[in-house]
């Protein structure tokens, strides 16, 4: 298992204090594509950023390819991140005023990888994503489709181990959607581990596996009898 969640729980403090996560046991395999699906509101997000060590659980365990997840230095949990994770959001999260170039290059500049190299790196994988000649776009010259897949290749960039995706279809059409999903249906062919969040059944269908979350809870996968 890349991914192994034993017990988790998480709560958000407050007047009112939130049970967000309860008991969460999940495993996800190298090379899987799933889904998380459930209601807003439900602890998606919440369990994506755990997954992604952008955000920390109370009790239980969090082993990511590995590693035991738990009482990280910031530098320690930014160091596996960006080896092991590559995140795709609803809103793209491009800088507006960096062409699609500069933005997928991005991460190589924080690795302190000349400016030749990452152009070159960041040249290829638009390319992958059938972008070339849109590189010397600015996102606000780009349709949400194509800005996703910009988002796509800036994630790829890394060459992670998993990439996580908040609702990356959420702010497109169906049409786009789908081709967003081909996308990560393509990685995925290649042995990437995906795992995207979702409220739309349309793209848990397209994935190998659909995690239900209810209130908290992941709901216990249906047998045949
Ligand atoms: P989803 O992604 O399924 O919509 P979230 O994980 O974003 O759900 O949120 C689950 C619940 O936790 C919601 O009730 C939300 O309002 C609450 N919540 C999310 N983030 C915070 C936070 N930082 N502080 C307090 N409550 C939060
Ligand atoms: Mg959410």
């Amino acid at each position: 298992m890349i991914i192994q969640l034993t017990d988790i729980n998480k709560t958000y403090p407050g007047a009112v204090p939130l049970h967000v996560l309860k008991d969460i046991n999940l495993g996800i395999e190298k090379g899987e594509l799933c889904s998380i699906m459930g209601a807003s509101g439900s602890g998606k997000s919440t369990l994506l950023n755990i997954l992604g060590i952008l955000d920390t659980y109370d009790t239980g365990e969090y082993v990511l390819d590995g590693t035991l997840i738990r009482n990280l230095s910031e530098n320690r949990a930014a160091e596996l991140r960006n080896r092991l994770i590559g995140f795709v959001f609803q809103s793209f999260n491009l800088i507006g005023y960096k062409n699609a170039l500069e933005n997928v290059a991005l991460p190589l500049f924080y690795r302190g990888i000349g400016r030749r190299r990452r152009n070159a790196m960041a040249m290829e994988q638009l390319e992958r994503m059938g972008l070339a000649d849109r590189a010397h776009h600015l996102p606000g010259e780009l349709s949400g489709g194509q800005k996703q897949r910009v988002a796509i290749a800036r994630a790829l960039i890394t060459r992670p181990s998993i990439i996580l995706a908040d609702e990356p279809t959420g702010a497109l059409d169906s049409h786009t959607s789908r081709e967003v999903m081909r996308v990560f249906r393509d990685l995925n062919a290649e042995g990437m581990t995906i795992v995207i969040v979702t409220h739309d059944p349309k793209v848990g269908e397209q994935t190998n596996r659909v995690i239900r979350i209810s209130d908290g809870r992941i709901e216990p996968v249906e047998q045949d009898a």
